[in-house]
């Protein structure tokens, strides 16, 4: 058997026990697993620091010297273990606040460790608090005694980290978590339960250190010779070794170019084999006429030019539409760059050969808001717009399900509801799904089966995505971008305000509400965690996934209720209305709607309004702890308004202490409103977050060592690579690429997200 598929149970140091706490933790029950569970950072123990050079502003330092004395200090929750330690230049404290009898059991006076830890100062004295100590074995003294020189940690996303590096410490032992060879201390995450089972970091080092014991036979490649040779790849027995116990700074970097682009070449590989089994698998309707109802439309009803951008758009669609080919696209274009009429026109294509298309919203307010736009827009031409949603029902829902099948119905609109199975239409030729971020390959490919062959599909956001993530996410489809907003807006000017400025932020909501205009007022959810860290949007696409939905349900909506309050009574002769996530649906809509129709002046609200609400007369948005949101958020919060051809503002209000971070991020909102350059900047300062949004896509499986943010280039050669398989290789005939088509049905099968796909 494959020793890689081993139980994790059979390992050193493992146990039952311990292989339930891997296996629920972190999803460890290999011996493979394992293998893939990658250090976050390294530390350096090739030198030993003098305790007379260090202070305590310094980063993990390596002492080397005797314990000679012990005290306690401290009652109940205080006491602690003290052990004074000298080196014969000075003397640190070494300090246990837990697992005070097992320090004291383990650590005798008067003979040599090893000691390191992240030296600090308690009351003019130096101390080290829960150091990790290693016995120094007489038969092998660490061969650098004491060094000057910075001791070094690197994380596993930097790269470019150089250091002077010494000999080896030496191996102290066998399962003791240092590899002969390895200069290098590896940190493993690890959660807090494992913590009480003894898995900290260094417990899963000694678990690692244990499995490469084992693994004495060079592991299987797990790429073609061909493609390592051509990308100067390291082999990734060395990688993974390396990995894990880095022999040097060098070789360490080879590892994690060889280990990310591996990983994304897989998941290239992956999106790339599923467009062409798709391509395969399936004609696309041609749609050769422009008709009388595109036509009628464009020549009769188009009230304004169209720009150029959604010109070359239309064309992109069209050359897709007729290519006999089934259409998967997406339409990048920023809040307000007139998708909604691009939807219309190719929709209107879709009609003039037969078709029937149906636009999908992801909230009822937004397909009501699409009917009455589209409506609007076609007046008198014969084209029948109808609704379907949950709200649809009885003897209306009966008609239009009616009226879908016989083919009299043009377009539907409507949100998650037209996926249903007993929704059925004469002829789906076209499907439009808009702000789609909720929509995965799964449920795309589900709209498929509505048409013997299968619809086209146009995806449209308005979350600009960097290229990277793009590739990652929407890697299966072909993309278009509206680069233009229509003519004769205003830019929106955005300020950043402090708390202490409320006067001066009524003052204009004053000036505005008195013009007849109407005010947005936006609150971020605090999440009642234990935890003292204010959570920043973690995914920036902040995808809603079982595990938002659970924290959701535990929000305060305290800064909403008090700033609701506040307002109307600095407001009292202006309507306000209040709108969050907890109210019924049904309440939430008829309160959006009275701001809708101006019956309300001023909208108190969480985030729920972010996607898609279109109130042309709103002219001011204040964000309220600006400092609690993701870039992207603000910037679609922000496109609520700059809607009317009048001057709008954004205030972006937050607390006057904020981090550098924060900083930037709200300077990026001030000195621009180019979504894409909001979306890059967003990747840069945040990272690509816990990556939900991948996952949820269907294509990719969670990155475990590249980094979207900062491997670009990389994922440049991934794609480029597996671009090549496919193109070079369609039938899958070559026999150098079989290790690929063997490695990522296991890759499939081994993941819920690609074997949705598959
Ligand atoms: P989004 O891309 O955010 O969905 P919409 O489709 O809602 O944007 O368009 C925003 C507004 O711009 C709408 O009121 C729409 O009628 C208008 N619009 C769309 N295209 C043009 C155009 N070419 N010229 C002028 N106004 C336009
Ligand atoms: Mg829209």
């Amino acid at each position: 058997m494959n020793i890689l598929s081993q139980d994790i149970k059979y390992l050193q140091g493992v146990g039952p026990q311990r292989a339930l706490l891997l296996a629920n933790e972190l999803g460890i029950k290999t011996v493979g697993d394992l293998l893939a569970y990658y250090p976050y950072k390294y530390v350096d123990r090739s030198r030993i620091y003098k305790i007379c050079d260090i202070d305590g502003a310094m980063p993990y330092v390596q002492l080397c010297g005797q314990i000679f004395s012990f005290d306690t200090a401290g009652e109940g929750r205080n006491k602690r273990l003290i052990a004074h330690f000298s080196d014969g230049t000075g003397s640190i404290d070494l300090v246990w606040f837990q697992g005070i009898k097992y320090a004291a059991k383990n650590y005798d006076c008067r003979k040599p460790y090893i000691v390191f830890g992240k030296p600090t100062v308690f009351n003019g004295h130096l101390q080290i608090a829960h150091p990790e100590i290693e016995k120094v074995d007489p038969a092998q003294p660490p061969s650098s005694l004491p060094l000057n020189g910075e001791s070094s940690m690197f994380a596993n996303e930097k790269t470019n980290e150089q250091g002077n590096y010494l000999s080896p410490v030496g191996e102290t032992g066998k399962g003791s978590g240092v590899m002969r060879g390895s200069v290098f201390r590896p940190s493993y995450n690890t959660t807090e339960k494992m913590k009480r089972s003894g898995l900290n970091s260094a417990g899963m080092a000694k678990l690692t250190a244990n499995m490469f014991n084992l693994l004495k036979e060079p592991l299987a490649e797990t790429l073609p010779p061909y493609i390592t040779a051509q990308h100067h790849l390291m082999a990734y027995d060395e990688a993974v070794r390396n990995i894990h116990y880095p022999t040097s700074p060098e070789a360490l970097r080879h590892a994690q170019l060889r280990l990310k682009f591996e990983e994304l070449f897989y998941v290239q590989l992956n999106i790339l084999r599923y467009v062409k089994d798709r391509q395969l698998r399936y004609r696309g309707l041609v749609f050769n006429t422009i008709g009388e109802h595109f036509n009628g439309f464009f020549y009769h009803h188009l009230p304004f030019q169209l720009t150029e951008a959604q010109k070359r758009v239309i064309r992109e669609i069209r050359a897709d539409m007729k290519s006999g080919r089934q259409m998967n696209r997406l339409l990048q274009g920023d809040v307000g760059s007139g998708k909604t009429l691009v939807a219309l026109m190719v929709a209107l294509i879709a009609i003039d050969n037969g078709c029937q298309a149906c636009i999908m919203a992801p909230t009822e307010i937004l397909a009501e808001q699409h009917l009455d736009t589209l409506r609007a827009f076609l007046g008198d031409l014969p084209v029948r717009v109808e609704l379907l949603t949950g709200a649809v029902k009885g003897k209306k829902r009966t008609a239009v399900l009616e009226g879908l099948v016989t083919g009299d119905i043009h377009i539907l609109v409507g949100t998650h509801a037209v996926i249903e199975d007993n929704v059925l239409f004469h002829k789906l030729g076209l499907v439009v799904i808009d702000e789609q971020h909720r929509f995965g390959v799964a449920q795309r490919a589900k709209l498929w089966m509505k048409n013997n062959v299968p619809p086209h599909v146009l995806v449209m956001t308005a979350t600009p995505i960097p290229r990277t993530l793009a590739m990652t996410l929407y890697g299966d489809l072909d993309v278009s971008v509206i680069d233009e907003l229509p003519p004769g807006r205003k830019p929106i000017r955005t300020v950043h305000m402090f708390d202490a400025h409320r006067q001066r932020i009524y003052e204009l909501m004053h000036r505005e509400l008195e013009l007849g205009r109407q005010i947005y007022i936006v609150y971020p959810l605090i999440q009642e965690t234990e935890s003292t860290e204010q959570r920043e949007p973690s995914s920036w696409l902040e995808w809603p996934s079982r595990e938002g939905e659970r924290r959701s349900q535990k929000m305060d909506l305290k800064d909403l209720e008090a700033g609701f309050e506040e307002i109307s009574k600095a407001f009292p002769t202006y309507k306000v209305s209040k709108v969050h996530g907890k109210m019924k649906s049904a309440d939430k809509d008829a309160e959006m709607q009275r701001f809708a129709n101006h019956e309300t002046h001023i909208l108190v609200s969480t985030t729920v309004i972010e996607v898609g609400v279109n109130v042309p007369n709103a002219s001011v948005m204040i964000i309220e702890n600006a400092e609690r949101f993701g870039l992207s958020q603000l910037h679609q919060l922000r496109g609520r308004v700059g809607r009317g051809a009048d001057q709008s503002y954004c205030v972006l209000v937050t607390k006057f202490e904020l981090s550098n971070t924060t900083r930037k991020r709200i300077q990026v909102m001030v000195d621009t409103t180019d979504g894409f350059e909001i979306a890059e900047q967003d990747l840069k300062l945040r990272g690509p977050g816990d990556l939900e949004g991948t996952q949820q896509s269907g294509m990719a499986f969670d990155l475990k060592i590249a980094n979207l943010a900062q491997d670009g280039q990389i994922l440049n050669l991934a794609r480029d690579a597996a671009q090549a398989v496919i193109t070079s290789d369609p039938d899958e005939r070559n026999q150098q690429n079989n290790i690929l088509w063997r490695r990522l049905r296991e890759l499939r099968k081994s993941n819920i997200n690609w074997g949705a796909i598959s």
